[in-house]
């Protein structure tokens, strides 16, 4: 299962572009689409290709995959265990242009069971809260099961009778004639919209839908180490099914709302710090903040601006490893200082002479301190 190759899956080369990409997705899903490839194994083959497909096409993914493989996307929270990402990318719109449209159910009988639809939560979360995760309530919107009528659609009481149209059997037949012959085309009963029974007195609580719409607190717990674009499954929070097939399940798709010090990469985070000349010159130990609080930090004789210097373990949690953590990179800065005393003028310009050093770039100004110097 780990560590699977995409390019193979595909059959394309590691170089390959999205459009040779693509093609070759259409290609080999044609093979292998459930619908029309009956092996047993070709669903989970079928599920593997557009997970392939998927990373590969989405340039973070394909970045990160090609460095560190399947196990890489897994650590930076890439749900495999999801269904694939039909809601939400191209993918249905490509497998309708060639299956007809209705990708998976357009062709059932309205009367199966059929599972709810997924649903989509934009949730925004603080930068630390990514970090550290957290538990929090969400009121969502989602379709439940009428209990009034419990899902059949009639008022209690009462009863579907056959649709005459049909008979029942929720298909109309169209004969055709051509030059070719005699066509003979079914289709879905305009009547009943192929469920072969009409209702005439539907329930009065879910107009006949047999689901309502119902808001609900739900308590959603993140795990620390997210990222922005995760996304967590609740299960069976999505939409009721119909006809007595599974809920749905709902996807929190998280945002981390930016920090106004820290940036973040995967499970490190990156901060600046400003010190001066003295500091660099002569070594300090200086306070940094982190996402644990205030850590000391030590700055050695000679430091160069531009020096990166690293806090261990002070980083983000590994997702579904908390106890492994990131460090946080701190970039040094030497501040230049500006608009600069009389004395400091001078013990700058005294600085130049020890070092033996013409500074030429202001000769008016260098004059004038000179001057002012000399004439002390
Ligand atoms: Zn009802
Ligand atoms: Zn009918």
């Amino acid at each position: 299962m780990s560590n699977r190759d995409y390019y193979e899956i595909l059959g394309v080369e590691k170089n390959s572009s999205k459009d040779d990409i693509k093609s070759a997705f259409r290609k080999k899903a044609r093979q292998l689409h459930p619908d029309v490839n009956k092996a047993p194994d070709a669903e989970a083959k079928f599920k593997e290709l557009g997970q392939a497909y998927e990373v590969l096409m989405d340039d973070d993914k394909r970045s990160m995959y090609d460095r560190y493989g399947e196990d890489g996307l897994k650590n930076a929270g890439y749900d495999f265990n999801g269904p694939f990402d039909f809601g939400f990318g191209d993918l249905s719109e490509i497998l309708s242009s060639f299956f007809g449209g209705g990708f998976g159910g357009g062709r059932q009988n309205p009367n199966a069971p059929r599972r709810g639809s997924d649903l989509r939560l934009d949730l925004q979360i603080e930068f630390e809260e990514a970090i550290f995760g957290l538990e929090k309530d969400v009121e969502i919107s989602h379709l439940e099961n009428c209990s009034r009528c419990n899902g059949s659609r009639v008022e209690p009481g009462s009863a579907p009778s056959t649709c005459p149209t049909c008979g029942g059997s929720g298909k109309v037949q169209h004969v055709t004639q051509t030059i070719l012959g005699h066509f003979t085309q079914v289709s879905t009963c305009p009547q009943c919209q192929g469920q072969g029974r009409i209702i005439s007195n539907p329930c009065k609580e879910c107009r006949g839908e047999g689901r309502k719409e119902v808001k609900k607190v739900i308590n959603i717990k993140i795990p620390a180490g997210v990222d922005e674009g995760n996304k967590l499954r609740v299960s069976g929070e999505g939409d009721y099914g119909l006809n007595g097939g599974p809920p749905g399940d709902l996807y929190v798709v998280l945002y981390a709302k930016p920090h106004k010090a820290f940036k973040r990469d995967g499970v490190n985070i990156y901060l600046e710090k400003g010190i001066s000349f003295s500091q660099a010159a002569i070594g300090d130990i200086i306070e940094v903040e982190t996402v644990d609080g205030i850590k000391e930090l030590k700055i050695h004789v000679g430091i160069q601006s531009g020096t990166v210097l690293t806090l261990k373990n002070v980083g983000v949690p590994y997702l579904n490893t908390p106890s492994r953590r990131g460090d946080q990179f701190v970039k040094i800065n030497v501040v230049t200082p500006m608009n600069l005393s009389e004395e400091e003028k001078r013990l700058f310009e005294r600085l130049a002479e020890i070092n033996n050093e013409k500074l030429k770039k202001d000769g008016h100004l260098f004059d004038k301190i000179k001057g002012a110097f000399s004439g002390t």
